[in-house]
């Protein structure tokens, strides 16, 4: 048992997710808890599915975060969009896409697996060929920021191909909202789910979904019940649907909603496009002073997500322990490789309000004098300055 009261050491989060979360979202975080069905708080949903709708870029209705982390958005799309039977093409160019397609083996419906290489986007033209050769599939599925390899994906090619086969889209955008162009309106997306702890500058725990007419007739349209309960989008939609009179469902978050209010407030005071930007520009600062300390990311130019930088071990030096030094000497988080990129990079998150020079300036820093002292050759001073100056820019 804790005799007292825990009191994390604070980190700097340049992993995977979560990243570092705002002061401002901690602070809202930890206003009065009012009732969930209170009109003040019914009042902050519509607010925070109006700026969820800015962020994703969409006017559609169905846009709310659902209660649960990443993986509830995930298996809500999955389990309200699949029936037992449907056939759904699945993209797997890294761990998120397996995942993908195991939801669709629970909800009763038949993978058809587009594989492609990790570290790369997902080929267009294979999806096109599948989609030639299955053009019963109902769905097609596939992840826009693929945080497991660093490689990011072109939704609104994907979308068309889809489109063009009749196939519904279901989009994850978990580490994709707010640090990759996202338009969900504009590139016909009909599905997507996303994360707030990842460039939302949020805590874990909640998922913004969006669902478009299309795929709300789906969901309308079911020969078979929704195998869960608490996924249900009918049933949820009760609560966190339009109009004043909501009815119980669950107990929602009530303060980490305040959270992720602030989190949205503060995206849109930013603006979106610039938001994009700001991503841009810190890893291209990034990548200047990984490049002066001789490391390489490892997905190619077109194809790299800015938030999510993976980049190869060099040869000779230990994974965990240059982790384990650069969390107990600076109390810097970097993330470990996944699946068959294990052991192999590093995923250095460049995510939300982990996204600011000084953390840039840390990670640099801190990663060039545990590798020097590994015997790495690299010039940390020199890559500061990159840094510095790719900063300036
Ligand atoms: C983090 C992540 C998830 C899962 O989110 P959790 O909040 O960990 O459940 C799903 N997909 C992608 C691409 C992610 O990066």
């Amino acid at each position: 048992m804790m005799s007292k009261s825990f009191h994390p050491m604070v980190r700097t989060l340049m992993g995977p997710g979560p990243a570092d979360v705002h002061p401002r979202v901690l602070a809202a975080m930890a206003r009065p808890t009012i009732g969930h069905l209170d009109p003040q708080f019914v009042a902050l949903m519509d607010d925070i599915k109006a700026l969820l709708r800015y962020a994703l870029r969409t006017d559609n209705l169905l846009t709310m975060p659902v209660s649960g982390p990443g993986s509830v958005g995930m298996e809500t799309c999955f389990v309200n969009l699949v029936e037992p039977g449907d056939k759904a093409v699945v993209c797997i160019n890294g761990v998120f896409g397996g995942r993908m397609k195991e939801n669709i083996e629970r909800a009763g419906g038949i993978p058809i697996v587009v594989a492609d290489t990790w570290g790369r986007a997902v080929d267009p033209n294979k999806v096109d060929e599948t989609l030639r050769a299955h053009p019963d599939a109902k769905v097609l599925a596939f992840v826009h920021a693929e945080t497991s390899t660093g490689a990011c994906s072109d939704v609104r090619t994907l979308v068309e191909i889809a489109h063009r086969h009749d196939t519904l889209t279901i989009v994850d955008a978990v580490t994709a909202l707010g640090g990759s162009e996202l338009q969900v309106d504009a590139w016909g997306v009909d599905a997507v789910y996303a994360g707030s702890q990842k460039c939302l500058s949020c805590t874990p725990g909640l998922a913004p979904i969006s669902f478009n007419d299309r795929a709300l007739d789906r969901v309308r349209g079911r020969r078979t019940r929704i195998q869960s309960w608490f996924m249900d989008l009918n049933l949820v939609m009760g609560y966190w649907g339009s109009g004043e009179r909501r009815s119980y469902h669950h107990t929602a978050p009530v303060n980490a909603l305040y959270g992720l209010h602030e989190a949205l407030l503060m995206l849109h005071e930013e603006g979106i496009e610039q938001a994009w930007a700001r991503h841009r520009h810190h890893h291209a600062a990034l990548r200047a002073g990984l490049e002066a300390l001789g490391l390489e990311l490892i997905v190619p130019e077109s194809e790299r997500l800015p938030q999510l930088n993976v980049v190869g071990i060099p040869g000779g030096i230990d994974d965990l322990a240059v982790r384990q030094r650069l969390l107990n000497e600076y109390q810097l988080e970097i993330g470990a490789g996944l699946g068959e990129l294990a052991g192999k990079v590093w995923r250095i998150g460049l995510m939300g309000y982990s996204c600011r020079p000084v953390n840039l300036l840390l990670c640099i820093s801190a990663l060039g004098a545990v590798l020097r002292d590994l015997g790495h050759p690299g010039d940390v001073a020199g890559a500061i300055a990159a840094t510095h100056q790719a900063l300036a820019a």
